[in-house]
């Protein structure tokens, strides 16, 4: 514990050098957001460990939530699980996806933890009798969290991107933070600023003003960044980089342009022709001769850009206006395209739209129909009428937990003739509860990671396509739920054609159902897009995209 009496306590407010080896990278944002920190912080972190170095990456999210698992997908876009059950930022989604290496809790705080974390000390009277201020009891909560993955000796680098932008409100203890970090970590701290350099039409030119502004913001708050990353769509040329370097007090070479591409899968490449990562190791005095080993990754990217065949995917969903909150589906999508040399198009459908009698004509020149997860009553039942075209024209599907129980319900409905089978998500007085509340939710009120949550072992039947994807019986998969399949009504399942092919032994939930005499007919209760990386397509995606392929 950081804080125990009030003499370690301004010890340690008092900036005592910290003796480690660990160096921290922080990466902070200007202008306006939606710039791509997530995706710079990711691909530096990919150049890095390319270059042997082991890093890991996590962000500080300035809003109130404890976590982002009670937010709206409007809100942030989707929310993303690790394997220890966290709910978190999408952008860990990217952290995981760049390096292939699991991110946990500590990869994401937000101020609500760290005003819960101070304020439940406060009531353990661990400040003995001091008056409980931002600074320095949640600037220091806030460092104490920035350096802990880093004093575990596991990294080289640790790189907290820092959400929000520089200026606003409730960011300002994050950059006090880091002000006070850089002073004390010296040599061991860097600062990248990610900016935004428009191209004025009008005027048909680039302008500086905007980065000038952001870095002034900065430096009103003590922090002179070391790199700036300009966001652009259109090239830096010298003397703009000079300009930039000039006003801003950095080196020319510190000016690093970051240019609109198709693929976020090409940042890393071309942040290591800007020089990003050498331009970090100088800075933090490393001697590095080595170049990033890319191989893998550019393979990747080559088999990305020549696809051999082309699919349309129909993702039918509640959240179509708004594509990051399906981001992991999408990605796991490119991943397992890839390794199809195959191009998807990811149609996004409007599910409240669909009904038994329209569903064929927003779905019938689909090669494959993915139902996606979701909550709640809004949309569901075009949901089960796209399973049902589905089904009945032995089109490729892929069902993920609420569109796995989808499945399900479609099934008792038409198949096995229960007329108002439901889940009781949706219906609590159903006849059929095909779908029902897990026992050891029924009794919890509070939503906030409340849900069963994060990596659980399943067993796979080996007679089964999941098997013949994954090759393998035993599989770890990431949930997120309240809802099961209901084991009561298994048999008359099995009896008419909807088996199911893997199950958590332990408390015997099924979590895959497959229906054997179609094509392609899958649905997981877990979430496979959560563990799809570019080095590891999920194999799930891989399988499916092969038969929406076959389907062409
Ligand atoms: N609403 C469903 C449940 O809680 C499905 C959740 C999901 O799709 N992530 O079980």
């Amino acid at each position: 514990m950081l804080i125990c009496n009030p003499i370690t306590y301004y010890g340690n407010y008092l900036n005592i050098r910290i003796m480690t080896n660990t160096k921290y990278i922080f990466v902070l944002g200007g202008v306006a957001s939606s710039l791509g920190k997530g995706i710079i912080s990711a691909s530096l972190a990919k150049l890095l460990q390319a270059r042997g170095y082991n890093v890991t990456i996590q962000k500080f999210d300035p809003y109130i939530n404890v976590d982002p698992g009670t937010l709206n997908p409007y809100e942030h876009g989707e929310c993303y699980v690790t394997s220890d059950g966290a709910e978190t930022d999408l952008d860990l989604g990217h952290y995981e996806r760049f390096l292939n290496q699991p991110t946990s809790q500590a990869n994401n705080v937000t101020t609500g933890r760290i005003y819960q974390t101070v304020i439940n000390k406060e009531r353990h009277g661990d400040y003995l009798g001091e008056t409980v201020q931002i600074i320095p009891h949640i600037t220091d909560e806030i460092k104490y969290r920035m350096k802990i993955l880093g004093e575990k000796g596991l990294f080289d680098f640790v790189i907290t991107e820092i959400g929000g932008t520089v200026g606003d409100i409730e960011s300002l203890p994050y950059v006090e933070a880091v002000r006070q970090l850089k002073w004390e970590l010296g040599n061991n701290a860097l600062v990248i600023h990610l900016t935004f350099v428009p191209f004025l039409a009008a005027a048909g030119e680039l302008k500086t003003k905007p980065t000038q502004h952001a870095v002034k913001a900065l430096l009103e708050l003590g922090v002179q960044p070391d790199i700036l990353v300009c966001r652009t769509e259109h090239h830096l040329n010298i003397s703009l980089r000079n300009k930039i370097a000039l006003f801003c007090n950095v080196e020319s070479s510190s000016v690093i342009e970051s240019i609109d591409t198709d693929t976020i899968y090409n940042v890393p490449i071309l942040m290591h022709e800007e020089g990003l990562d050498s331009e970090v190791l100088k800075k933090l005095n490393i001697k590095d001769g080595k170049t990033p080993n890319l191989t893998e990754w550019d393979s990747f990217l080559k088999r990305l850009k020549n696809p051999l065949y082309e699919v349309n995917i129909g993702l039918v969903g509640k959240y179509v206006e708004l594509k990051d909150a399906y981001k992991s589906i999408s990605e796991a999508f490119i991943h397992a395209g890839a390794a199809n040399l195959c191009k998807v198009n990811v149609k996004l459908i409007q599910s409240e739209n669909i009904n038994d009698d329209n569903a064929e004509s927003y779905l019938k020149k689909l090669n494959g129909i993915l139902v996606a997860p979701g909550f709640g009553n809004r949309g569901i039942e075009g949901k089960i009428s796209a399973v049902k075209y589905a089904r009945e024209n032995k089109i490729p599907f892929f069902g993920i937990c609420l569109g796995m129980q989808c499945a399900v319900i479609e099934f008792a409905r038409n198949v096995l003739l229960m007329n108002d089978a439901n889940s009781t998500e949706m219906n609590k007085r159903t006849e059929f509860p095909v779908i029902n509340i897990m026992e050891n939710q029924k009794e919890i009120e509070n939503k906030g990671g409340t849900m069963r949550l994060g990596s659980y072992p399943c067993k796979l039947k080996t007679n089964s396509k999941a098997y013949q994807a994954y090759g393998k019986p035993d599989i770890e998969e990431r949930h997120r739920h309240r809802f099961e399949f209901n084991n009561q009504y298994l048999q008359q399942f099995i009896d008419k054609g909807m088996i199911a092919t893997g199950n958590f032994e332990e408390k015997n939930l099924v979590e895959i159902i497959e229906i054997p005499e179609h094509p392609w007919f899958i649905g997981v209760q877990f979430h496979p897009e959560y563990r799809s990386t570019v080095a590891a397509p999920h194999p799930l995606f891989v399988s499916f995209v092969k038969a929406t392929k076959e389907n062409l």
